[in-house]
């Protein structure tokens, strides 16, 4: 079964075809933080399954060059930053560094870049890109000095989340408040500088401002991937306005289709219901962590179900995942046991395939995660009753740990090592410089003197791991 998304653009799950397919680069935009305070767990559900994303089609052989965008100036960060009496720079930075922190202890593989739109580069991008828009007669100065989007003059307005100009007239998804405008419907490329904004401004060819916040992810994705990408992702609720937006400014300068195929995360509830600081079930990662949880169980927590599902988070979800886990470790260490045993049984039982297993399949089919951990799941069942039974030869186990290397490139659910003692770490580094230097018999020595001491040494193609020896 080849590779399919579900594209929120037409409804419908599609073949993968990467743009440029022979050579399997694939370019990502995913929303990123709006740093004006620290993200949620919700956020960081949508940042996970873009992680997981990227991490499959890396492992089906696609070379992905991820951006994921920093909006350091909008609404709520000058708010934040006039609240607290400090510059936005200053304001900002310290939620653009705990968002690196959080992500970093969730295992998400950093971005290729991290744009900030307050970046001078970015900030011309959009002040060209909005002239090109005024050219056009798709954005038009209003009284109140601002620049906004004509959507009238863009008959695609509405395609991605599938609704009409006069259904947005009664939905009263737009507040009524601003009276310059056209339509109703029309949204800021450029705010006019006001009163409460302080001196964050820029000068620009309508007076001094600041851009909206939907222009900011059209500039930054088009600067650092080019007219057209491959995927851009983002939470449901980056759908409208937000990704509708971009697609009218993008699309509405190059003239080209802006994005191939949209992918969208659904909701976290917190016990059922959705998360909101008035009824206490507010959580950022350090609040779950304060609990006694790790950052790894947090991430199966938040990858578990398929990304199109709501995820109901619950504190006996958090047990499960740490259950989960505790599963697959027992797994591990009893497989390593068997690999390295000599005299096993010469024959196995198990003849069931490791290449192109159900897990990857899974993956392939919109990311079913669920069925991939249920195939997991069941091979550590299954596996288990084998070396119950005495049926699961050495050859057999260390190619089920080569596949649990490659599952796991994409899961990053292994344990973190345990700290070494002094003279384990010495031996290790030793063997790892004779490895490096070809020295395979002194290597080997090496290894005999960690397993003597219980320590297990493996070379996998991330280098050298270091485990306890199970029953050691
Ligand atoms: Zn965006």
């Amino acid at each position: 079964m080849p590779l399919r998304f579900f594209n929120t653009y037409s409804r419908k799950l599609e073949d993968f075809v990467a743009r440029d397919a022979a050579s399997r680069k694939i370019d990502i935009y995913t929303c990123g933080p709006t740093v004006y305070s620290r993200a949620h767990i919700g956020n960081f559900r949508a940042y996970i399954f873009e992680d997981l994303l990227q991490r499959h089609l890396e492992a089906r052989g696609f070379k992905v060059h991820r951006v994921m965008n920093i909006t350091d100036v909008d609404d709520k960060t000058i708010r934040g930053a006039r609240e607290a009496g400090v510059p936005l720079v200053k304001f900002t930075q310290q939620f653009k560094d705990a968002f690196f922190e959080d992500a970093e202890l969730l295992r998400i593989k950093p971005a290729d870049d991290y744009p900030a739109a307050t970046d001078q580069r970015y900030i011309d991008k959009m002040i060209s890109m909005i002239s090109a828009l005024i050219s056009k007669g798709l954005a038009y100065q209003a009284d109140d000095k601002s620049v906004y989007f004509r959507i009238n003059k863009f008959p695609d307005y509405g395609k991605l989340a599938h609704f009409n100009l006069d259904e947005l007239q009664s939905t009263g998804r737009v507040k009524h408040d601003e009276y310059d405008k056209e339509h109703i419907g029309d949204f800021a490329l450029w705010k006019a500088q006001n009163e409460e904004d302080g001196d964050v401004k820029w000068d620009s060819p309508w007076g001094p401002g600041r851009p909206g916040w939907h222009i900011e992810c059209s500039a930054m994705a088009t600067t650092l991937l080019g007219d057209q990408i491959d995927i851009h992702c983002g939470g449901v609720d980056n759908i409208f306005p937000h990704h509708e937006a971009e697609i009218a400014q993008s699309e509405g300068v190059t003239g080209k289709k802006f994005v191939r195929y949209w992918m969208h995360c659904a909701h976290l509830l917190v016990d059922g219901q959705k998360m909101s600081k008035s009824l206490g079930n507010f959580y950022t990662i350090p609040d779950v962590l304060a609990k006694g949880y790790t950052g790894r169980e947090i991430r199966y927590a938040l990858i578990r179900v398929n990304y199109r599902t709501q995820l109901n988070f619950t504190w006996d979800g958090m047990k499960e995942a740490r259950e989960s886990l505790g599963r697959i470790d027992d797994w591990l260490e009893r497989l390593r046991e068997v690999a390295q045993r000599e005299n096993g049984p010469s024959r196995t039982d198990d003849k069931r395939p490791m290449e192109e297993s159900e897990f990857e399949k899974s993956l392939d089919d919109d990311l079913n995660i669920s069925a991939a951990l249920g195939f997991l799941f069941e091979t550590i069942r299954e596996t288990n009753r084998l070396m119950d039974e005495n049926k699961l030869d050495e050859n057999v186990a260390a190619k089920w740990l080569n596949w649990w290397d490659q599952i796991n490139a994409v899961l990053q659910f292994q344990a973190e090592e345990a700290e070494l003692p002094e003279g384990v770490a010495k031996l290790a580094e030793a063997r790892l410089q004779a490895r490096l230097a070809k020295d395979f018999r002194k290597s080997d020595e090496l290894r005999d003197k960690l397993n003597a001491l219980g320590w297990e040494a493996r070379d996998t193609k991330d280098g050298q791991k270091i485990t306890r020896r199970a029953g050691a």
